[in-house]
């Protein structure tokens, strides 16, 4: 929200310049080490295989699939927004026969009918926090009744917002992408792997950027690491530097951070004329949906917080473009002042239009 709040943490624009080193660097070796370390941090998770891939969250996305379907394997998605939909595409190039497990935009997937979908599937998959609607999907009830599936979750905009306990809900594969609720630019995909789903990773996945076969002897080999892709050197300074700056501000403490902004957008939109869209008990405190005010107009609204109060809200996705909004309030823009300041915004809209 808004371009001077919306800058990243000082601390990873310093992290950004810093001169580049080699990527066999011992130096450069030991900050991605203790970069993977602070990622586990986040993650809640002991997995030795913690790290970021080299590219962006879609690509975490594609090495949590590409790495553990063999052609024909059966793959449950649960599907309620845009990113739901991305997963079961992403499946199904890798071969899987993918089984969709629907709910309607807006509300969230009942575990039981993604457990229930099939007696012995090889992946249930699920998106944690659907950034197309604003909804929390739950996914500790899965891990603790997954059977032999593997569970894999798309965590790109929970990670650094609400609570995602990798070990405790038994989650095996998970990534996420640095610029959500993590607060730090695109570029990179943390990703988090079982010893259960590593024992698990096909010989030769039709992906060779993204094989974990090759990748985990640069990332977690001991003494001499094995060149597998150049990694981006400045994206993890970035990276290694935000996350100092989530864990000295404390994991919990983010957590509170996002609730309280999402809890104050969640009481005030309302007495402002605006309508909250997602499933009450399953909102996203980052990422608030809502339904416009009568007389009030999707674009030119949009185009009136951009350029008059300098906040970018964004539009409605698939079957309710134009007709919500998805406020995105997360990572280092989670904070009462901009809330403040958008609710004053869209109070003046709002009165505007009368
Ligand atoms: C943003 C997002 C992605 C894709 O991440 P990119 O960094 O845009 O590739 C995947 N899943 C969810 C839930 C997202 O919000």
């Amino acid at each position: 929200m808004g371009p001077g709040p919306s800058n990243p943490y000082p601390e990873v624009i310093e992290a950004l310049t810093r001169p580049v080193l080699g990527h066999l660097d011992p130096e450069f070796i030991s900050l991605l080490d203790e970069t993977n370390e602070r990622l586990r941090t986040v993650w809640r998770t002991s997995n030795l295989l913690t790290f970021p891939i080299s590219a962006t969250g879609s690509a975490g996305m594609e090495a949590a699939f590409v790495n553990f379907v063999q052609t024909g394997d059966v793959v449950v998605v649960g599907v309620n927004g845009v990113f739901g939909n991305r997963m079961c595409d992403v499946a199904a190039r890798a071969g899987a026969t993918v089984i969709p497990v629907e709910a309607e935009w807006g509300q969230a997937i009942d575990p039981q009918r993604l457990l229930d979908a099939h007696p012995n599937p090889q992946i249930i998959a699920v998106v944690h926090a659907e950034t197309s609607t604003g909804v929390r999907n739950d996914i500790a009830p899965l891990g603790a009744n997954k059977g032999g599936a593997l569970l894999v979750v798309d965590c790109v905009t929970s990670l650094g917002g609400i609570p995602v306990l990798i070990d405790d809900w038994n989650v095996d594969i998970a990534y996420s992408g640095t610029q959500k609720c993590l607060g730090i630019p695109p570029g990179l995909a943390p990703l988090t792997v079982s010893e259960r789903a590593m024992e698990r990773v096909v010989p030769t996945p039709q992906s060779w950027y993204l094989d974990l076969n090759m990748i985990k002897d640069y990332v977690t080999g001991d003494g001499t690491r094995a060149y597998h892709h150049t990694a981006p050197i400045s994206m993890l300074y970035g990276l290694h530097a935000g996350l100092g700056v989530v864990l000295e501000e404390g994991l919990d403490q983010a957590w509170e951070r996002h609730r309280l902004c999402g809890d104050e957008l969640h009481r005030r939109l309302p007495e402002i004329g605006f309508g909250l869209w997602a499933q009450q008990g399953h909102r996203l405190p980052e990422l608030t949906t809502v339904t416009l005010p009568e007389g009030l107009d999707d674009v030119e609204g949009r185009r009136t917080l951009l350029e008059r109060y300098g906040i970018e809200v964004g539009g409605g996705l698939g079957p309710v473009a134009g007709k919500v909004w998805r406020i995105g309030c997360m990572g280092h823009t989670a904070r009462m002042r901009n809330v403040k300041m958008l609710l004053g915004a869209l109070e003046d809209l709002v009165t505007a239009t009368r």
